[in-house]
């Protein structure tokens, strides 16, 4: 491959990253893709994966193959653990041996490694709670989910009498994420599980949403709001809202008045905060940790520095922040992509206008809520037709021919049998990344810092991470 043209490093095969790398195939470039993994997560499915309805290959696809017809990219699995603005490298850690590490130079760097969960300071949530941002949480949260029913039953066959906090499931954060994750819950334990448990008593089981704020799904409207909540309900979904937990413990959770809800799993979907490589790259980031960018994306400071997805912070003609869903990921990657094409061609570069095209959840079989932007008409489905419309669009922005029609048969099949097909209880390593974001601990670093930061200190207004879920776009 020729040297002399530009190489544009993209940290994160995320649904960013993948965007910018897939926009420069015809560009005179070369594209070195880094990710900690050599798959890209459809964070959007993981829920499906901890409800037993797919499995784990469905929802992820192997960067290399989507790589394969793209001649200027190559793929690098690593982790970016610094950025020296001076030089112009990057640091890569090899991906099972952190200690391992080498620079990659690089002309244009785009920074997208997403999101991870906000604990907003809750005691016990890195220790005790289970997040739904990787694989590996998701495979691991189904075999605790299912782990819980088998210790029910073992404890059933010696006698014992039931302790309340086996069966009760304890979901913090009524966004999209937690309604999704009760409705698919509420399915596996009162329509697939009692066939599997025919001597257990599932009655017993008790899923707890809980949401500090007066409604389920914030950003929707209330029509929509009362509609997955009167769905959950009548699924056997107990919804607390204005509810604040104060703090997660092994066995329960606690209440902001004091209340102690006995629960051995705790699901964590009440927020998220930019990955934290934002913050060590020594560029102005908003109280969310997201980086302030120029209007065309690039990274104030340096030269040749670019942010896209949940890390760059946006905002829309009113200022406020654009949310931290994969259609403002698409586009902040379609866009650097054009941008570093313009850049290069002589073309003063553009500024990022988002697309808003409206946002959907889905609550569980046959209940969906869909609400078309504006711009497309402002249509606000709910019940059948809801669900429908999310199932499809999900279908297909899933990558890879393979995923979709996998993920199509398991769907028509579950509908059909009513049957949950990866009902496993296995154990996913997370990589080292993972862990040592999980725990809070700093793993990445500015070698230096960009020429001519911007002053001040964090950004003013709200950010995507607020307690009770973020805002998902169609
Ligand atoms: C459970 C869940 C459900 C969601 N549901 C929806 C939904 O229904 N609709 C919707 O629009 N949005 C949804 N979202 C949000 C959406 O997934 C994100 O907005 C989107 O993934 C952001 O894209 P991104 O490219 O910025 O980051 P990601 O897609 O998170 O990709 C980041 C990539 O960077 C890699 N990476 C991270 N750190 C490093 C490092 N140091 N070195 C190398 N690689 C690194 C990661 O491995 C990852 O592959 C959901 C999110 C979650 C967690």
């Amino acid at each position: 491959m020729a040297q002399s043209v530009p190489h544009v490093v993209v940290v994160g095969a995320g649904f960013a990253g993948l965007e910018v790398v897939k926009g420069l195939k015809r560009a005179p470039a070369r594209v070195t893709l880094v990710d900690q993994h050599n798959h890209h997560t459809f964070q959007p499915l993981l829920y499906q994966v901890a409800g037993a309805q797919l499995d784990a290959g469905e929802v992820a696809h192997q960067v290399r193959a989507v790589l394969r017809r793209q001649a200027n990219a190559r793929f690098l699995q690593g982790t970016v653990t610094a950025v020296d603005w001076t030089r112009k490298t990057v640091r890569v850690a090899d991906p099972t041996d952190p200690d391992a590490a080498h620079d990659l130079a690089f002309d244009e760097l785009v920074v997208a490694p997403g999101a991870i969960y906000a604990d907003f300071g809750v005691p016990g949530v890195r220790e005790h709670a289970h997040f739904l941002k990787s694989l590996s949480e998701a495979v691991n949260l189904r075999s605790e989910l299912l782990r819980r029913f088998e210790t029910a039953a073992a404890a059933e066959a010696r006698g014992e009498a039931p302790d309340p906090g086996t069966l009760t499931f304890a979901i913090i954060g009524g966004g999209p994420t937690g309604v999704e994750m009760a409705g698919a819950l509420a399915e596996l334990a009162h329509g697939v599980l009692p066939g599997d448990y025919p001597d257990l008593d599932l009655a017993r089981v008790r899923i707890v949403l809980l949401e500090m704020g007066d409604a389920l799904l914030p950003p929707f409207a209330p029509g929509s709001q009362r509609h997955a909540r009167r769905v959950l309900e009548r699924r056997g979904v107990e919804v607390r809202t204005g509810t604040a937990v104060a703090e997660v413990r092994r066995d329960a959770v606690v209440l902001a008045g004091g209340e102690v809800l006995p629960a051995h799993t705790t699901i964590w979907a009440a927020g998220v905060e930019a990955h934290p490589l934002a913050k060590a790259l020594g560029i102005e980031t908003t109280r969310g940790g997201r980086l302030v960018v120029e209007d065309d994306l690039t990274l104030p400071g340096t030269d040749g520095g670019w942010a896209a997805g949940d890390v760059a912070a946006t905002r829309d003609d009113g200022g406020r922040l654009h949310p931290q869903v994969a259609p403002v990921a698409i586009q902040h990657g379609q866009h650097v992509a054009r941008a570093i094409r313009a850049k290069y061609a002589g073309r003063p570069t553009p500024a990022f206008q988002y697309v808003d095209k409206g946002m959907m959840a889905i609550i569980g079989r046959n209940a969906g809520v869909a609400e078309l932007s504006r711009r497309l008409g402002g249509l606000h489905l709910r019940g059948f037709v809801g669900w429908l419309g999310w199932l499809f669009i999900h279908l297909v922005y899933l990558p890879g021919h393979r995923n979709r029609l996998g993920a199509f048969v398991t769907w028509a099949y579950a509908y059909l049998t009513r049957d949950r097909h990866a009902r496993l209880i296995t154990a996913m390593e997370p990589s080292p990344s993972e862990r040592t974001s999980r725990t809070g601990r700093l793993v990445t670093q500015a070698i230096s810092a960009p020429r001519s930061g911007p002053e001040g200190g964090p950004a003013d207004g709200p950010d995507g991470a607020r307690p009770g879920g973020t805002s998902r776009a169609a």
